[in-house]
Order: C-alpha cells, then sequence, then structure tokens
C-alpha cells in the first residue's frame, strides 16, 4: 500500500494549493496555480467566477496527477476561504458570481440578522455568509429554490456530485450552531423559504466518491473517497499540529491572531472571540488590529532578518509600545478608539525593531491571558504560523515574554492541514 495517498486541497482568493501526503502524512507531491484577482464592481463589493475556482481546481488537480505519476489517491478533502459564498440552483450551477469574504456591502442585510440574531452569534456583521446569502438572493430573485454554499461546499459537491452539503466549520459564519448541532429557529425568521440550507457535517466525514466524469480523465479511482472539508484558518491550524487541548498556534502574519484548543466553546462578542468546533475540542480564536503589518510600515523584510541579528532577545528595550497602524483595537482591547503607543523613538532603527517586536509580542501574551479569563487553558505550547514566524530572534523575545515553549510550525499550508483531515478520517469515522 506504499503508493497510496490522500490529497488536500487549499483554494483561496489568489491561488489554489494541493498537497498529497502518505500514510506516514509525508508530503509526496504538490501543484499550485494561481487565480485571476477578484472584481470590485465598486467600493466593498468583492466578486470572483465560482467557475473560475472550478478550472482552476481541474487543473491543479491535473499538474498533481503528474507529479504523482501512478500513485492514486484514497481521499481527498478541501478547505476554502471563510464567508466566501454562492447561490446554485438545485444542479448547483452557479445564479451568477460569489460573494468573496472581504465583500461589505451587504450591510442591510447585517442589520436584518442583527435584529434576530443573538449577539454572540457568528452570522453577525456585514462580512458574514448570511447576510452576503440574503443580498445574493435579493439580487437573483430566483423563481425556483435555490441552494446556499460555502466555496468549499460548492466546490466539494461538484468532485462528488452531490450538491448540499456543508462543514460546522464553514456554517458558523451562515448562522449554524455547532454546539446544539443543528440551524438554529431564529434563522427561519430572516431566511426567504427559497433558500435552501447545506446539510452540514463534522469536516473530513466522507460525503461520496469522486465524480467519473472527473476521476476518468485523471486516471483516479472513482473509489477516491471525498471528506467534508473546513475553513482555510482551521485547515491551517491543523497543519501546524495543534491536537489537544492547550496547544495554541499565534499567526504572525499582517495581522496577529492567537488561538488556542479549549475543552468548551467561549464566546466574546464585544471582542470578537468566537470558537470553531475542532474534532473533540473547541478553537477558540481573537485577532488583533497589530501583526507584522505594522513592521513593514517601517522596514522591509530584510532589513526587518538584518536588523534582527543585532538584537539581543533577552534584554528588554524598556520601550511600552502597542503597534498599531491606525488608532481602534478589537482583541484584546475591544475599542475603536484605541490608540497606537510608538514612542519614544530610538535613534537606532534596531532598538525601534526591538520595540516593535516586544510590543507586539506583548499583546500577543496579553491575548492569551484575555482567553484564561474567558476560560481557556493556558498555553501549553505555541505553534506559529505566518511571515513572522521564521525570524528567530522575535521568537526568543515572545519566548521570554509569554513564558511558554515558542515554535515554528513546521508544516504551515491549509493545503496540508486537509490532506491530514483526509488521511484521519480515511476509515469514515467523522
Ligand atoms: P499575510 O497575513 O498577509 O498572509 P504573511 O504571513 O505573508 O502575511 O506575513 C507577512 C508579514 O511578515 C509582513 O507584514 C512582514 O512585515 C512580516 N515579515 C517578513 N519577514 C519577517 C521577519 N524576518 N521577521 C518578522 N516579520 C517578518
Amino acid at each position: 500500500h506504499k503508493d497510496r495517498v490522500w490529497i488536500g486541497v487549499d483554494m483561496g482568493t489568489s491561488g489554489c494549493r494541493a498537497i498529497a501526503i502518505d500514510e506516514d502524512a509525508r508530503v509526496c507531491a504538490q501543484a499550485r496555480r494561481a487565480l485571476d484577482p477578484p472584481t470590485q464592481p465598486s467600493p466593498g463589493h468583492c466578486t470572483q467566477n465560482p467557475e473560475h475556482w472550478w478550472d482552476t481546481l481541474l487543473g491543479v488537480l491535473g499538474d498533481l496527477k503528474q507529479a504523482l505519476g501512478g500513485r492514486a489517491p484514497v481521499g481527498l478533502c478541501l478547505d476554502a476561504t471563510s464567508s466566501t459564498v454562492l447561490l446554485t440552483d438545485r444542479e448547483g450551477a452557479p445564479l451568477g458570481s460569489a460573494r468573496l469574504y472581504n465583500d461589505r456591502s451587504a450591510v442591510d442585510e447585517a442589520a436584518q440578522v442583527a435584529r434576530v440574531a443573538p449577539s454572540e452569534s457568528a452570522a453577525r456583521g456585514a462580512t458574514s455568509s448570511l447576510a452576503k446569502v440574503l443580498l445574493l438572493y435579493r439580487e437573483a430573485q430566483p423563481t425556483h429554490d435555490v441552494l446556499a454554499l460555502h466555496q468549499a461546499d460548492w466546490l466539494l459537491g461538484r468532485l462528488c456530485g452531490r450538491l448540499g452539503f456543508s462543514d460546522w466549520n464553514n456554517a458558523l459564519k451562515l448562522g449554524y450552531d455547532a454546539q446544539r448541532l443543528g440551524w438554529p429557529d431564529w434563522l427561519q425568521e430572516i431566511l426567504p423559504s427559497g433558500v435552501r440550507l447545506p446539510a452540514v457535517q463534522a469536516p473530513g466525514t466522507i460525503m461520496g466518491t469522486l465524480a467519473p466524469a472527473i476521476a476518468s480523465p485523471l486516471g483516479w479511482p472513482t473509489s477516491t473517497a471525498i471528506h467534508a472539508g473546513t475553513t482555510d484558518s482551521t485547515a491551517a491550524v491543523l497543519a501546524a499540529g495543534a491536537r489537544r487541548p492547550g496547544d495554541a498556534v499565534t499567526s504572525l502574519g499582517s495581522t496577529l491572531v492567537v488561538k488556542i484548543l479549549c475543552e468548551q466553546p467561549i464566546r466574546d462578542s464585544a471582542s470578537g472571540v468566537y470558537s470553531q468546533r475542532y474534532g473533540d475540542a473547541w478553537l477558540v480564536g481573537g485577532a488583533s488590529n497589530s501583526g507584522s503589518a505594522v513592521l513593514r510600515a517601517f522596514f522591509s523584510d530584510a532589513e526587518i532578518a538584518a536588523l534582527s541579528q543585532v538584537i539581543d532577545p533577552h534584554r528588554p528595550s524598556g520601550l511600552d509600545y502597542y503597534p498599531l497602524l491606525t488608532p481602534g483595537e478589537r482583541f484584546p482591547h475591544p475599542d475603536p478608539e484605541f490608540a497606537p503607543r510608538l514612542t519614544p523613538r530610538p535613534t537606532q532603527p534596531s532598538d525601534f525593531l526591538q520595540g516593535l517586536l516586544e510590543g507586539i509580542a506583548n499583546i500577543e501574551a496579553e491575548g492569551y491571558r484575555r482567553l484564561v479569563e474567558l476560560g481557556a487553558p493556558r498555553p501549553r505550547r505555541i505553534l506559529t504560523l505566518g511571515g513572522g514566524a521564521v525570524n528567530p530572534t522575535w521568537t526568543r523575545i515572545r519566548a521570554r515574554i509569554l513564558d511558554t515553549e515558542v515554535t515554528a510550525a513546521t508544516q504551515t499550508e491549509a493545503a496540508y492541514g486537509v490532506a491530514q483531515l483526509a488521511l484521519e478520517n480515511r476509515l469514515g469515522m467523522g
């Protein structure tokens, strides 16, 4: 059985990546293709043609087939951008284009949702899947029943020729109650009767097998299992290797995001903290407006790398920064007026950079303390993702300030995370 592989696909906004792993979760092949950029018909309105995702996905699978040679997949799972949604007819044909995760035009619909959704619901806000589905429905005015689907739902449904399922991570922002495992009653009050909601499954559940029309040109078996997917950010946490309560994952990308596995879900709507169901545990996270983007406002990536080498991570700078590009913070200080602190500015650029790195690390530490206050365990170990993860000076500064083992995650690709999800669920036990 040496040539059996499991495939994970990450469909983002800018590209599609596929990774194949073997039974020991080792990467055997990869493929990636870029997507055409989204179109912005007006400010806040972001769309993409779903057929473009589909064509790109088939192209990437074809490339992966070449890279795999004769090795055939046992299962395939896919993650995609959370809260990118579309409407389709009963056969899965899209009604127009999709609304992307960052589309903010569903303002009236968000107000409608706010009147009925509980304050802690992830379906609130103009970028929620629910607000966008209501907007798409109002625009399309369909005369027949339509399916509301996320990017991942539609792609996985087409792969197995069975539309109409989702997973509880993607479905969260459409209003799904992942604790009670059902659609809440308040949803019926605002959802037009012509909108059919997907049947929601645990991520990784086997939903069907590869449709013959897709399997045959690839030369892959029609027994290839198609697994229910997840969101891009949850897939990245899976890839990083978080599995047990207390495992924490910090993302040091443009924005700082802290996440920790908990035994119970935690919510704090004021600061945008919510929980994703994650196997038998809950993935609780909060996102700050601070992050590595502040570094890039002052230094090039090359300067950050070079200057970091002359910083002594064990000697505190004595600066007390709260790095933000503009006033306003979400987590751990929900305050739209929250002021950045970036003074005094030392003459040495390396001292200034150290202050920024320490400032962001302090926000990270405060973030985990806030999650502990809300009921999360103390981080047992912190795995790191994003552009800042590769900076050893910053890692040492963070380990000092956080007083916890801090490491860069070895696997960071969301595609790897969903490939593991397929491997771990190969026996169909969701
Ligand atoms: P995004 O969230 O946009 O995907 P990335 O994960 O690609 O971001 O990370 C990009 C960020 O990483 C930039 O804001 C940049 O400042 C930061 N970065 C790049 N190199 C380093 C480094 N050596 N040390 C710390 N931060 C870095």
